[in-house]
């Protein structure tokens, strides 16, 4: 059996013996099957069992609730969305241009109070999972990223958004909240929160069950049909199926270029002690990013450690998802090479987790939520890396829709949206991994040179739609 404390800092530290439950025993039937035990479904179950006690839900898991990304991530409970509000205003179906507006409008705001709702909710349910509001710093470590990051804050206020949602501050309004080698100033919101993602998906499925929710661990799905599921352990009959595979999606028969696993990878500190953090700050345990293409995040754990990650391994050929691809020798040097240019006195400390994990990424970088009352399968996914806040609400709008709810959230733009499939290998392979070099060519010289390099920002976007 797999070690799965080993697989992230999280599910190391989350209080569980992380035995799995038991397998699916045979040939069941259900009215709802959940396919896939992170967050994503988890919160579907959560909704569709709080409106409706009745309803015979079980969730299918291949290995244990958590053991994915959900159980792996920076713990960053954050108002981001992968689309951009320009993307989402285009997608809208409102025949007017202030309707299409609106409706973007209104994906960012219900991404703003899903930090909130997953704030209320896990008190109701009585998870502690370090939940910590102290929002999110994204730093200017160069002068190139301040035109960068400024239009951002431009850009947000322009759509009607306001200095309690996204403002500038600062370098010595920065330095009031973190000392920073070399910071120029941040783009700061409120609207993000820290926290232990391995207890919040365990909790959940906790929660989940003593609902009356069935967990079956181990229970790997080999294909789904209307109203059927296969396992190795026999077949479910369920009237509706919801698939929520995110990063393992490409692995199901039919959908290996719907979305592409991209692996993230993370480390974290021991414990650093009160002095040091007394210099450092982070004292409200905001997270923080920079503004660097090839994206890097962190936070202050609960237990004062720094939990940092970041993208930079490669793409593998085929969309092959593997648990060897977790480690990645380079990536996790340059994570620390990064920690320690940021924040000097991390050199010394010990770094006693390096984890990763796979992320999934839409053609067009943007998530969406599907329901077919024809099949009756549903799905939810492509969340880029801000899935831990956007789960919950893709589990609310699940649940309306399976259940017939015309709430506002089934008329949120990224509901029903298809993203064009991914081009077929080699140029997959070509195309992600040029884009990869491409944003740490840039990184480089724009640390030299202190400008934006406006080249490769504009011919990475078209491997990541204008991201
Ligand atoms: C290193 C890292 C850092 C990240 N940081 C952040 C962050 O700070 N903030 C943020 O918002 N997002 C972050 N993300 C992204 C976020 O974690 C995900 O978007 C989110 O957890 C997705 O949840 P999910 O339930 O859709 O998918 P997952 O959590 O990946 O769950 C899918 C589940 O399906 C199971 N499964 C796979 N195949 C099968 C099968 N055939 N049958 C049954 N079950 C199967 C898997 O074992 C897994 O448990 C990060 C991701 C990674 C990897």
């Amino acid at each position: 059996m797999k070690d799965y404390r080993s697989l992230s800092l999280w599910l190391d530290s989350c209080g569980d013996d992380l035995t799995p439950r038991e397998a699916l025993p045979g040939d069941v039937s259900a009215d709802v099957a959940i396919v896939g035990g992170g967050l994503t479904g988890l919160w579907a179950a959560h909704y569709l069992k709080s409106q409706a006690p009745d309803l015979r839900i079980l969730v299918l898991e291949a290995e244990i609730c958590g053991f994915g990304a959900s159980g792996r991530n920076g713990g960053w409970c954050s108002a981001l969305f992968p689309a951009s509000l320009e993307q989402l205003a285009a997608m809208s179906t409102s025949p007017s241009v202030a309707g299409k507006r609106a409706a973007a409008v209104a994906q960012y705001r219900a991404m703003i109070d899903t930090v909130t709702e997953v704030e209320l909710v896990v008190q109701r349910l009585g998870i502690d999972a370090d939940f910590a509001r102290g929002g999110t710093l994204s730093l200017a470590t160069n002068p190139a990223h301040i035109p960068r990051l400024r239009a951002e804050v431009d850009n947000m206020h322009a759509w009607g958004f306001g200095e309690e949602d996204l403002q500038w501050l600062e370098a010595s309004q920065v330095a009031q909240r973190v000392r920073v080698s070399g910071v120029e100033g941040a783009a700061f919101t409120p609207h993000c929160a820290a926290v232990h993602p391995a207890k919040l998906v365990r909790g959940l499925a906790r929660s989940i069950e003593s609902a009356g929710v069935q967990v079956y661990e181990r229970s790997r799905v080999r294909s789904i049909k209307p109203q059927s599921v296969q396992t190795d352990h026999g077949n479910v009959s369920a009237g509706v199926v919801l698939q929520c595979l995110e990063g393992y999606t490409p692995q199901m028969s039919g959908q290996h270029r719907k979305l592409l696993p991209l692996y993230s990878l993370m480390i974290a500190t021991e414990p650093l002690s009160e002095e040091i953090w007394q210099q450092i700050g982070l004292t409200q345990r905001e997270t923080f990013t920079d503004g660097r293409h090839l994206l890097i995040y962190g936070q202050r754990t609960a237990d004062n450690r720094f939990a940092f990650g970041g993208r930079g391994a490669p793409y593998h050929f085929g969309s092959a998802v593997q648990d060897r691809f977790d480690h990645n020798a380079s990536v996790f040097s340059s994570l620390e090479r990064v920690l320690h240019e940021l924040f000097p006195l991390t050199i010394g400390a010990a770094v006693t987790h390096r984890w990763g994990g796979p992320i999934a990424v839409p053609r067009d970088w943007t998530a969406s939520v599907q329901f077919n009352p024809e099949t009756s399968i549903g799905s939810a996914g492509g969340y880029v890396g801000d899935g831990l806040s956007t789960t919950n609400l893709a589990g609310r709008t699940l649940a309306d829709l399976v259940l017939g709810v015309d709430s506002e959230l089934v008329h949120l733009p990224w509901v029903g949206h298809d993203s064009p499939r991914w081009e077929p290998e080699p140029f997959r392979w070509m195309g992600v991994n040029t884009g990869r070099g491409l944003a740490g060519w840039a990184d480089r010289s724009e640390r030299i040179h202190g400008v934006p390099a406006r080249f490769a920002q504009r011919a990475l976007g078209l491997f990541t739609g204008g991201h």
